[in-house]
């Protein structure tokens, strides 16, 4: 068997004994800090491998653990001069957790082992205080039995706070010796009666059962669901450090505190810390007494507090990064008890990777990679206000981050009508349809109780940069009565709620916002991330608005820009539906004149913004009975606007309904059946051009995207009419239009046969919605309702359609690469679904050579972020 035991000093050079895989991060910290030649009290670590064994090996600790331990207590003895279970000298240690990675309060802690009845009057005495050695005692007590003998801590709390009453005093600080001793006795009844068995007084039992518990907490419910949440895997195991105990609470010159190297809220460069003095550490954290600020120590303790302040020093030019740290002082001698890199908000992150730059502590490239670019979401966006209380009513998925209030409303048309009356309101819909686009645009957020993650609602409202919570099934709709149901409460139209993207929550009443503020800091972050990064970021977008929010975030392209979203204004959807609707060919022709010039001039408006840059123009995608009324009551407006029957309309309807409509009859299948609809669209992406030429605006590159192609030869067949009536447009207005045609790569034949289909694309566009929808035959909209369970029992480690499945549809799109670029070499290649925004699959798209990304515009920073690290971490 390898070495499982590990001391903190003497630990030679090999790089494995500071491992943090072997080690756990408390275990390796301390390694380091106690090879810096800080005051590291003396201890060893038992390593993560030791728990690997122990889980295979029935639960047992190994014999080997048994007896390098006790050799390594012997070290600390001599090292403390103290005697493990003394009656004159004893010695006390801590046993404590610790994973690779930290896992802030999840696993258990004992403090102060090695007390029983004998060895605590040798602490009294050898202290000449009492009260602590008998504080000391009813801490380990009430922490070994909740920790190893599984008793509920309540059941102690509950003898204090009694006998406190019957005292009269308030604070735990202000009971005596005596008081203690009889409440030590209380709780050792509880023990015998809750185990039947008298609280152990053998200190070698006591730390083979503490070690034991340590172990056992890796598999704690809390910590399964941490790792869960994180990432960790559930095979790494923790580490236990077993080090000599110091106090805290022996008097005033003890103390005990934490603190950060730097301001982990805001970043600044300051000693940022709490304190107790005459403490130990739980009552920092336990807020039992109010702990003072760090700085004060320079007053109470000048000596330590500059010592500290030299060891932060050291701490950040060792780590170079900033240190979260617990220190003790025992009769004003300082230890270091811990440091770790410390937890920090976003804003935080950036500031202080580009303070470190400047302090010469960091390259630009290990900035860059200090920065999660998932949390950047929380700067771009409103942020609810920690401060502010909160009511939860519900939760769901979280589809677009920011927060926003709002009067609840259960209709696009009302959402609109109150927005001209400047009322805000949150849309909450069973599901959204491209038909409440109006809706969804007039709403500060949208709240949907059915849909996954590219749900339309998610989609669309990632798109526009507004909040949505999707698929909150814990939600009860009820459009009929204008109500919804969630729990016990009922919230009716016009009754205010909050919802947070970010997290999913459905909050009552308003929860008040902060303003995010883009800083300095951030623009320089940014700055250096583009200086390094390969893969060209581009947004999603149809509409001048979006666009220009895109392109102040730095978007250098649009991906993809999807027209039937501009098909929805109120004013045209008439003329759509008139175009579903005519019988004849004549007829239909007459509607989509009238829809030209409307998509002529939306061109116009974003070719100018997006000023040259390139633009992924889609044709017509979705089925076309997604714009169809489904009301009767709006069946009668459209059947009065275009003068038809009720029943015409309706039996329309029912000749367009489909089973299936994902599969049906959308994407370039429209084309084929109705090549007037994407001619239509060409001759006004052209006319645009011509026009922006005549106003001398600078002129983009289109390219113009076929959706849903399966085969080469609907691809060929559509190519033909995009060249066909470019060539018009061009003999019409005298002009040489340059433009590109490609296609989307969004079904699994279409990633196999991408060599065939190269021969007529200048380009392929990754549709990894549609692509992971049909290659697990798992439908976009519906996935929420048993995505769990597939998390659940790991089937999937993240849902699909957030992450990309790099084995499955990552495989399908690095088949297409190859074989499209085997046919075309200049073959461009991007990905327009929503994992273009996702850092993770943005990491995947680096390493399959795509040339872009494109996502939603709030997108555009975190994607310019991930792929400078995603080819900063390629080139490690
Ligand atoms: C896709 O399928 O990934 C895509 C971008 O198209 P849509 O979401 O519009 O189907
Ligand atoms: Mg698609």
């Amino acid at each position: 068997m390898e070495k499982l035991i590990f001391r903190f000093n003497n630990q030679g050079s090999q790089s494995s004994f500071n491992s943090k895989n072997v080690l756990g991060g408390k275990g390796a910290n301390l390694v380091q800090m106690a090879k810096l030649g800080l005051p590291v009290p003396p201890g060893f670590t038992i390593s993560t491998k030791a728990c690997e064994y122990f889980y295979k090996g029935s639960k047992r600790i190994p014999k080997k653990i048994v007896t390098e331990s006790k050799k390594e207590i012997k070290i600390i003895e001599k090292i403390t001069k103290k005697k493990f279970g003394d009656y004159q000298n004893p010695l006390l240690v801590s046993v404590r957790s610790g994973a690779r990675v930290s896992m802030p309060g999840m696993m258990d802690t004992i403090l102060n082992l090695g007390l029983n009845d004998k060895t605590v009057i040798a602490l009294k005495n050898k202290t000449s205080n009492g009260r602590f050695a008998k504080d000391s005692y009813r801490r380990f007590i009430q922490m070994y039995s909740t920790v190893v003998l599984g008793i509920k801590s309540y059941f102690f709390e509950e003898l204090i706070e009694n006998y406190k009453l019957t005292k009269g005093v308030i604070q735990d600080t202000e009971l005596e010796e005596d008081d203690w001793d009889g409440l030590i006795e209380n709780f050792k009844e509880v023990i015998k009666e809750k185990t039947k068995k008298k609280f152990p007084q053998d200190i070698n039992e006591q730390l083979w059962g503490a070690i034991k518990a340590v172990f056992l907490s890796w598999n704690s419910k809390r910590a399964k669901i941490y790792r869960k949440i994180n990432h960790i895997p559930d095979h790494w195991g923790t580490a236990v450090n077993v080090q000599a105990m110091v106090f805290g609470n022996m008097g005033n010159d003890c103390a005990t505190g934490v603190a950060f190297t730097r301001n982990p809220s805001t970043g600044k460069k300051e000693l940022f810390g709490e304190y107790l003095i005459n403490a130990q550490g739980e009552d920092v954290v336990a807020g039992t007494r109010t702990p003072k600020n760090l700085l004060s120590m320079n007053k109470s303790m000048p000596k330590i507090f500059q010592q500290l302040k030299k060891i932060f020093k050291q701490l950040e030019n060792k780590y170079k990064d900033m240190q979260d740290i617990e220190f003790t002082i025992e009769n004003n001698k300082l230890w270091m008890l811990q440091t770790r890199s410390g937890k920090r908000t976003a804003k935080a992150a950036i500031k202080i990777a580009v303070d470190m730059v400047k302090e010469k502590l960091i390259s630009n490239k290990e900035a860059i990679l200090r920065v999660n670019p998932n949390t950047l979401d929380t700067l771009l966006h409103p942020a609810l206000d920690e401060k502010a209380e909160k009511k939860i009513i519900a939760s769901g998925l979280p589809a677009s981050p920011g927060a926003a209030s709002g009067k609840v409303t259960f209709s696009a048309d009302e959402a609109e009508r109150l927005k001209e009356q400047m009322q805000d309101t949150i849309l909450v819909r069973i599901e959204t349809s491209p038909e409440d686009i109006n809706g969804m645009h007039a709403a500060k957020g949208i709240l949907t109780a059915r849909g996954g993650m590219t749900s339309h609602a998610a989609v669309v409202a990632r798109g526009m940069g507004k909040p949505c919570v999707s698929g909150s099934s814990e939600i009860k709709i009820d459009y009929e009565n204008k109500l919804f149901k969630s729990d016990d409460h009922e919230i009716k139209e016009g009754d205010v709620i909050t919802i947070d993207g970010g997290s999913g929550k459905v909050m009552l009443g308003k929860v008040p916002t902060v303003k995010p503020d883009i800083s300095e800091d951030f623009s320089k972050i940014m700055s250096w991330a583009d200086q390094y990064r390969k893969l060209k970021v581009r947004t999603n977008s149809e509409t001048p608005a979006d666009t220009k929010i895109a392109r102040d975030f730095g978007a250098e392209g649009i991906g993809l820009c999807r027209t039937e979203h501009m098909f929805f204004d109120e004013k045209r959807i008439i003329s759509v539906r008139q175009m579903i609707l005519s019988k004849t060919l004549d007829d239909r022709k007459e509607a989509l004149a009238k829809l030209l010039p409307y998509q002529r001039n939306d061109f116009i408006e974003i070719f100018k913004i997006m000023n040259g840059l390139p633009v992924t123009v889609r044709l017509l995608d979705p089925p076309l009975h997604e714009f169809l009324p489904k009301t009767d009551k709006d069946i009668d407006d459209v059947a009065k606007e275009l003068n038809m029957s009720h029943n015409d309309i309706k039996s329309r309807i029912i000749e367009l309904h489909e089973q299936n409509p994902m599969l049906g009859h959308r994407g370039c299948r429209l084309g084929i059946s109705f090549p007037e609809i994407y001619q239509m669209q060409c001759e006004a992406i052209f006319e645009a051009l011509a026009e922006c030429k005549k106003k001398k605006i600078k002129l983009v590159m289109p390219e113009i995207m076929i959706p849903l192609v399966s085969t080469a030869a609907e691809i060929q067949i559509l190519r033909n009419l995009v060249d066909k009536t470019a060539e018009e447009i061009q003999k019409k207005h005298s002009i040489k239009i340059k433009y590109h045609v490609g296609t989307m790569i969004e079904l699994p034949r279409a990633a196999i046969r991408a060599k065939d289909i190269a021969k007529y694309a200048d380009f392929f566009s990754f549709g990894t919605n549609d692509l992971t929808q049909t290659t697990f035959g798992i439908s976009r909209d519906d996935s929420g309702k048993f995505l769990n369970d597939y998390v659940e029992n790991k089937i999937f480690n993240k849902d699909p359609f957030v992450s990309i499945d790099e084995r499955g549809v990552g495989e399908l799109i690095k088949i297409a690469a190859e074989r499209g670029r085997l046919e075309k070499k200049s073959l461009k290649l991007g990905i327009c679904g929503e994992h273009g925004g996702d850092p993770a699959s943005i990491e995947f798209c680096e390493k399959a050579k795509l040339n872009y990304v494109s996502c939603s515009p709030y997108r555009v920073p975190i994607a310019r972020l991930s792929a400078a690290q995603a080819y900063l971490k390629k080139k490690k």
